[in-house]
């Protein structure tokens, strides 16, 4: 069937290339998304040519440069880094020497199973298992290129701590400057538009750019590899998808504007898991910089309550489910309810001092602390009676042990023993969802290659990071986007060789 489909597609294909030089010199303008010929002759050339200078297209370009493949990596913003360079840093490995180092008992195996159940299940296990394949290897690459990597903790969606922290800006600069020195080409404000499509060869062999208000091609020997982020900033794609999201902020690099994977399903890209995107529950009402505005007290044990003074979720599930809790809210809001007790313990979670956040928490409109929860609920113009009541049913669970309401066993996920909210002072925190990632995208091999919506595979290009789908699932657990990016990035360099 696959066979006969090749055939197929081939033959639409040459239809579709010979429809577009028709319209062309018939002078009309074809459409855009038809296959894009080969020119003469290219402006540059590289045996692979990566779109994005984030986490997955510098991890290409790093391991590109090592299997001896001259490169030319394309970013469109006049800086690199895209989404990765302001993320929160957590990536997600199992059986790290400094895992061990604490006493953390984790595996391969448990990250797997924690993988599926935090996705639903409908993730492929096959890019949990590349995934695995390839995690510890990374974690020593990225030791030995000198990036730093601290300590374990946990985050949503473990059962033991395995968000490893790696600074983002260092990891940006190091393997921007590890592929440059080996002779990668890094090109800024240079933007991919279309991929071009060989008639002959029948592949993708390069793509078009513009650079600055220059347009160009480049054309790639071995294949493209598209690593050009989410769709975060297209409002347009996003609300296709995911109606509710319109709601939500947006904290995201400022090229996620889904360039990536139009330019696949341009050729026939499966494009999955797009009822999965979500928004990250935690953010103030006005975000602006995202380490300063996220504040995740419900890790450590915060209730979640509406307008109405009533407790609106199990606050021990995936931040992105609690994030749709809150955006159903008419308001938008989700508001964080917790003691002195559980805010000492969050700012050890995040090993943050007081003193640190005091400049932003002290911000009009941010936190309402006071003597008694009614007193806080009241300035934060929530039913103040009604907040009261609940809280005071809520620590009977804690106590009991058992929540009849909303079955919360831990603080987050599998994770922690309830606290109750019970020490003054005790403070409320207005809170919604921001979109910080869209994790759908097109669909890939456990090898990175792209497959169509019929199941083939496009020959000449391949995908890593937030721009592909499969790998989530359902939800996401923290610490596998940046994971993913750097995995797949560096799985698509090695295809790209073997090619
Ligand atoms: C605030 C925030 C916090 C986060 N925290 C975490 C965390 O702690 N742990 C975690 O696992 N994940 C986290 N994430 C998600 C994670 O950072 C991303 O999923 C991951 O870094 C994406 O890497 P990427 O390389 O695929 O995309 P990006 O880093 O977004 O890079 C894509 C690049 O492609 C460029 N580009 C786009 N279109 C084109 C084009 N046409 N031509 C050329 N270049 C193009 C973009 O400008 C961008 O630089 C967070 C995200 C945000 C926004």
């Amino acid at each position: 069937m696959s066979r006969n489909f090749a055939v197929n597609r081939r033959n639409f294909v040459k239809a579709a290339v010979a429809a577009g030089a028709f319209l062309a010199s018939a002078g009309a303008v074809p459409a855009s998304a038809m296959p894009t010929p080969k020119p003469e002759k290219w402006g540059n050339e590289a045996d692979v040519i990566i779109v994005g200078g984030g986490a997955a297209g510098l991890a290409a370009a790093c391991e590109a440069v090592d299997k001896d493949l001259s490169v030319i990596l394309l970013e469109k913003q006049p800086i690199l880094g895209g989404s990765t360079i302001i993320c929160g840093g957590q990536m997600s490995f199992a059986g790290t020497p400094d895992q061990k180092e604490k006493g953390i008992n984790d595996s391969v195996e448990l990250f797997t199973k924690d993988l599926l159940e935090v996705g639903g299940h409908v993730n492929d296990p096959a890019l949990i298992k590349a995934y695995m394949d390839i995690q510890l290897e990374t974690y020593d690459w990225l030791k030995k290129m000198g990036i730093q990597i601290s300590n374990p903790r946990p985050n949503s969606g473990m059962s033991v701590p395995r968000g490893h922290f790696v600074s983002p800006p260092q990891f940006i600069t190091v393997t921007q400057k590890y592929a440059a020195d080996k002779g990668a080409k890094i090109l800024l404000n240079c933007a991919a538009q279309r991929l071009v499509y060989d008639d002959v060869a029948k592949k993708i062999v390069g793509l078009t750019a513009k650079s600055r208000s220059r347009e160009t091609t480049f054309g790639a020997k071995k294949a493209v590899i598209l690593a050009a982020g989410g769709y975060c900033r297209n409002p347009d794609l996003l609300g296709q998808y995911t109606p509710l999201i319109r709601k939500a902020k947006v904290i995201a690099g400022l090229g996620t504007q889904g360039d990536g994977i139009k330019m696949a399903l341009a050729y026939g890209a499966d494009f999955i898991d797009t009822p999965y995107v979500k928004a990250t529950y935690g953010v103030t009402m006005n975000p602006s910089i995202f380490n300063e505005d996220y504040m995740q007290y419900y890790y450590s044990g915060a209730v979640i309550l509406n307008k109405a003074g009533k407790r609106i979720v199990n606050e021990s599930i995936s931040y992105k489910l609690l994030g749709d809790a809150a955006l159903a809210q008419k308001d938008g809001c989700g508001f964080q309810v917790f003691d002195s007790v559980i805010r000492e313990a969050e700012y050890e979670r995040r090993r943050k001092t007081p003193e640190a956040v005091a400049k932003f928490e002290n911000r009009p409109g941010i936190l309402y602390q006071a003597d008694t929860i009614k007193e806080a609920a009241k300035q934060a113009g929530i039913d103040a009676e009604a907040a009261e009541e609940t809280v005071k049913r809520y620590n009977g669970y804690v106590k009991s042990g058992s929540d009849p309401e909303f079955g919360r066993k831990h603080l987050s996920g599998n994770f922690g023993e309830l606290r109750a909210i019970e020490k003054p002072p005790f403070y409320v925190m207005p809170s919604t969802a921001a979109i910080i990632g869209t994790y759908s995208g097109v669909r890939i091999t456990p090898k990175a290659e792209v497959i169509d919506i019929f199941g083939d595979i496009i020959p000449g290009i391949l995908a890593a990071g937030e721009m592909t789908g499969g790998f989530h699932g359902a939800a996401y657990m923290t610490g596998t986007a940046f994971g993913k990016a750097t995995m797949f990035g560096r799985i698509a360099a090695r295809t790209a060789a073997g090619m």
